[in-house]
Parts: structure tokens; C-alpha cells; sequence
């Protein structure tokens, strides 16, 4: 007696792949001529705008006004250091 066991097929399952289609990440922007980039981002925008959007131009100014402070803060501290060798130099 030969037990010929009949195999079940293996793994029933079916891949359902839904992959997205990508579009290319490129604005039609960007095709055009008069346009610039998001200070921000520097994706392609409207010549108009400054920023892509909101988020962009709070983001930016938040880093700006940091940027100031430590500009304003180098330059102080250029001052400070300016006045310590014009007194050094007075002094001896
Ligand atoms: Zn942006």
C-alpha cells in the first residue's frame, strides 16, 4: 500500500499589491519660467509667494529672529572685545 499523500498547495494567499502610483514630485512650477524657491524649503513656488505655505514662513522666521539673536549677539560680544583691546592699548 502506497500512501500517496496529495499535497495541499502551499500558501493560498495572493500578494495584493497596491502600490501607489508616484507621481513625479515636481510642480508644474516648475517648468515654468517665472518662479522662485521657499526660502524654507526651496521647492518651487508662484513667483509671487515667498514660501510654499504658513508653516514655511513661520518656520523660517523663527529661524531668522534666532539667527538675529546670534548675530546680535556676535557682534556685541565683537564690540566688547573691541573696546578690551583699544582700552589694552591705551592702558599699557
Ligand atoms: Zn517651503
Amino acid at each position: 500500500m502506497s500512501a500517496n499523500e496529495p499535497r495541499g498547495i502551499v500558501g493560498g494567499k495572493t500578494l495584493n499589491r497596491t502600490s501607489p502610483m508616484l507621481e513625479g514630485g515636481e510642480t508644474v512650477v516648475e517648468k515654468i519660467g517665472q518662479h522662485r524657491h521657499c526660502r524654507s524649503c526651496e521647492r518651487a513656488i508662484p513667483y509671487k509667494q515667498e514660501y510654499c505655505g504658513e508653516e514655511c514662513e513661520t518656520d523660517w522666521k523663527g529661524k531668522m529672529s534666532s539667527k538675529k539673536r546670534q548675530l546680535t549677539f556676535f557682534y556685541i560680544l565683537m564690540v566688547i572685545i573691541m573696546i578690551f583691546a583699544v582700552s589694552l592699548t591705551f592702558l599699557g
